[in-house]
């Protein structure tokens, strides 16, 4: 039987980094995955050009996770500056699109062929189109076999290449979004099978639902886009998002949504300010003091124009349409601007992990130790990348997560 001090499960963003790291400090390693292509995720990602990091990927408050602190401790190992060297080191070419998205200049490629660089550089195997059909502890105490090498294997992992052995098992085999390019809910199996507990998982940054015949009156609307402060409305210690909104002809979409959908559960409503911050009120009554101006054309200072006539007449001041500002009783501005600031809309579903970016949720963080990412009741065994219930923001906050909690991973199981 093969040995290996390493062999991680899932060629893709985490398990490539950790492979490359532990390879280049010495480690034998062998990385085993399902899919014909490497890295799939990574080459679609951000549109062809792989949002690699974000420059504030270092906050914790910026991800969802039952305990901000794991995520806290791993982030502070491998802040992004450390990603943007080696990516420099190799000569991509990036740009920043905006709020510290980092982007590739020409295609996501360059970072694939960059960590299967890395991995060379360390001595990795590398075994693809290859599915693991079980994995197991080892019962009896290993002496290495032959000469002893590589002894003190801790698990057998079947391949349809044969049964290898690895001191240490890493499971990087990401979440359940989009199963046509290689998603698998493999590594949440593992996990329960060592007596695990997983987060139940659910999608993230997704497209949400809305009612078609609550949405019709808005189809025409269909194209707009304008920055928004977007919120679950019942969430207490809710976070904000100041981000696009588009409307299409089924709904909203836009950063806006998939941003707010990592947070939103079913029944709950959106609450949407309209004027992204702006003071409406102040606005509206500095509009009645100066002239005779329409609502919907005093509206139109924050909204677009189509959007603001539109909105006004499928609201509950609908009878303001067509009315001129000074006829509207101070009252009533008042409520018409909490309106724009507040609008409030509730979703019917999202539309899953067909389309979904990432998986909320996964392996509970307290079942790991953040200075290695291994399984306190299973020694050797260690989970990293969007496996662990550990998920970023959009913008280059998940592929921080799988470079710093696969680097973590790699120097605590090649110590010295
Ligand atoms: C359309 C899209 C765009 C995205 N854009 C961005 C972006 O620009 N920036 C960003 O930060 N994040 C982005 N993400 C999220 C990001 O891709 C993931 O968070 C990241 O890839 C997770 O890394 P990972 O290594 O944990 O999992 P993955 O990269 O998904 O890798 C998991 C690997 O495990 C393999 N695998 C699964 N099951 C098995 C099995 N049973 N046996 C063997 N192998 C298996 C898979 O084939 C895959 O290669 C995007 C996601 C999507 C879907």
């Amino acid at each position: 039987m093969k040995r290996f001090d390493v062999v991680v499960i899932g060629a893709g963003a985490a398990g490539m980094m950790c492979a490359g790291v532990a390879g280049q400090r010495g480690a034998r390693v062998l990385v085993i995955d399902h899919a014909r292509r490497l890295a799939e995720k990574i080459r679609i990602s951000g549109g062809g050009r792989c949002n690699f990091t974000n420059v504030h990927a270092d906050r914790p408050e910026r991800f969802l996770s039952e305990d901000p602190r794991f995520v806290r401790s791993v982030l502070r190992g491998f802040a992004p500056s450390r990603f943007i060297s080696l990516v420099r080191r190799y000569g991509i070419a990036y740009h920043e699109k905006h709020r510290g998205q980092l982007f590739c200049d020409d295609s996501s490629e360059r970072i694939i062929a960059m960590l299967r660089d890395e991995m060379t550089h360390g001595g990795v195997q590398l075994w693809q189109d290859c599915a693991p059909s079980a994995v197991r502890a080892r019962t009896e105490p290993d002496d290495g076999g032959g000469n002893g090498e590589g002894r003190g294997a801790r698990y057998e992992i079947d391949t349809p290449g044969g049964t290898v052995l690895a001191r240490h098992l890493v499971i990087a085999t990401g979440g359940l979004s989009i199963p046509a390019i290689g998603a698998s809910d493999a590594g949440f199996r593992i996990a329960r099978q060592f007596g695990l507990r997983v987060v139940e998982p659910r999608p993230g940054l997704v497209p949400l639902r809305f009612d078609p015949q609550a949405w019709a009156p808005f189809a025409a609307l269909s194209g707009l886009s304008l920055e928004v402060d977007i919120a679950v409305a019942a969430e207490g210690r809710r976070p904000t998002f100041r981000e696009d909104l588009l409307l299409t002809h089924r709904g909203l979409s836009g950063p806006a949504i998939l941003q707010i959908s990592s947070y939103w559960r079913s029944g709950q409503a959106l609450s949407i300010d309209l004027a992204a911050g702006q003071d409406v009120t102040a606005g509206l009554h500095e509009a009645k003091r100066e002239g005779r101006a329409f609502v919907e054309t005093v509206l139109a200072q924050w909204l677009p124009k189509r959007l603001a006539a539109g909105w006004l007449g499928q609201s509950a001041f609908a009878d303001l349409a067509g009315e001129r500002i000074p006829q509207v009783a101070n009252r009533r501005l008042d409520a018409l601007a909490q309106a724009v600031r507040a609008w409030s809309l509730t979703p019917v579903g999202s539309e899953g992990f067909r389309k979904a970016e990432v998986t909320v949720g996964g392996v509970a963080t307290d079942e790991l130790d953040p200075r290695t990412m291994g399984a306190h009741r299973s020694p050797g065994l260690v989970f990293i990348g969007e496996v662990v219930d550990v998920t970023g923001w959009l913008g280059g906050y998940n592929f921080q997560w799988a470079w710093a909690s696969a680097v973590r991973a790699a120097e605590a199981m090649t110590p010295g």
